[in-house]
């Protein structure tokens, strides 16, 4: 078994997964980043420890902690560089300083890695060569499997598909760029169109399900809203889809993978994107590369994290994800 650590800014969840990626032992504490750096990680690690324990208990053997971090990894040291859920954080050897208290050895990667080591490891991935995992959350992550092997780029930053440029004159990202991919197919950017639109006037039913509080819309709302057949939401979910579909063929025709996979928030919303998406896919990728290109939803659901954290580990000692 592994151990898998998603850790996020607002909770961390631990868990033990065997090699079919059941998880066990699930345990889930809320992170308080403004405990400090000390007080963060000892309670993180007495989680871990009573997951070991408990697992090891009833005669499961442990092989390896996987971590895993939204932010700039240094995956060689098992450093978080920096991380946006852990804005104090800079430069801190979370495998050093958990490898001296856990009898395991632990790795650390980013979140968007983690959720590809997890759907190669057991999910749709499994048996697949060639990938490219995007997530649709709060921003857009991404991930790249080639050969078998994670992907890391020469800093341990590629996999940065959110920030492809699809609209030359499109909104401003996060990044600092125009018309980043994140701009048109995140969770957030979906509130944030349908916001813009009804801030220049247009109406939708989703203001009558927030009682006319914009504050409350989120992603789920305006797809529930497309479902039943608000022009608006429906507007947007197709301007999602398309902008997705323009982001993958770019994808496919660079990189030729087996199989683009699709998770996060958004991915909920897949019946409704996907026809779209594959559309577009259609008329812009090359035509023998769309053919041979499976794309698919993402198969863990919410053990995502903890199943991708535990990849993590079972990858790295294998010595066949690191590939720079
Ligand atoms: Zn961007």
């Amino acid at each position: 078994m592994f151990i898998g650590v998603d850790l996020g800014g607002t909770n961390t969840r631990v868990g033990a997964v065997n090699s079919s990626g059941q998880v066990f032992h699930r345990l889930s504490l809320p992170t308080r980043v403004n405990l400090g750096l000390e007080e963060v990680i000892g309670r993180i690690v007495s989680t871990i420890l009573s997951v070991i324990e408990q697992s090891e208990k009833e005669g499961y053997q442990i092989k390896g902690v996987g971590i895993g971090s939204a932010g700039i990894i240094d995956i060689r040291t098992g450093t978080v560089v920096t991380s946006p859920n852990f804005p104090e954080w800079s430069q801190v050897p979370l495998k050093l300083i958990m490898e001296n208290k856990i009898p395991y050895p632990v790795f650390v990667d980013n979140d968007a890695n983690a959720f590809a080591y997890g759907e190669k490891w057991v999910g749709v991935g499994k048996n697949v060569q060639s990938m490219v995992c995007i997530t649709l959350g709060t921003g857009v992550g991404g991930a790249i499997i080639l050969g078998g092997r994670l992907w890391h780029g020469f800093d341990g930053m590629a996999g940065e598909v959110g920030h492809m440029t699809v609209q030359p004159n499109g909104l401003r990202c996060n990044c600092g760029n125009y018309g980043c991919l994140e701009s048109y197919a995140s969770a957030s950017s979906v509130v944030r169109r349908i916001k813009l639109a009804i801030q220049s006037g247009r109406t939708t039913i989703v203001m009558d399900q927030v009682n006319g509080d914009q504050d409350k819309i989120t992603s789920t709302i305006v797809y529930q809203a497309a479902l039943e057949g608000d022009p608006l939401a429906k507007e947007i979910m197709e301007e999602t889809a398309v902008y997705l579909g323009i982001g993958i063929a770019n994808l496919i025709n660079l990189l030729n993978p087996e199989l683009i996979v699709v998770g996060g928030g958004l991915a909920n919303a897949w019946d409704m994107l996907y026809p779209i998406t594959l559309a577009e896919v259609r008329r812009r990728a090359f035509a023998s590369l769309a053919q041979t290109a499976q794309i698919r939803k993402a198969s863990l659901g919410d053990d995502a994290g903890i199943i991708g954290a535990a990849g993590i580990a079972s990858f790295s000692l294998k010595e066949v994800a690191y590939a720079i």
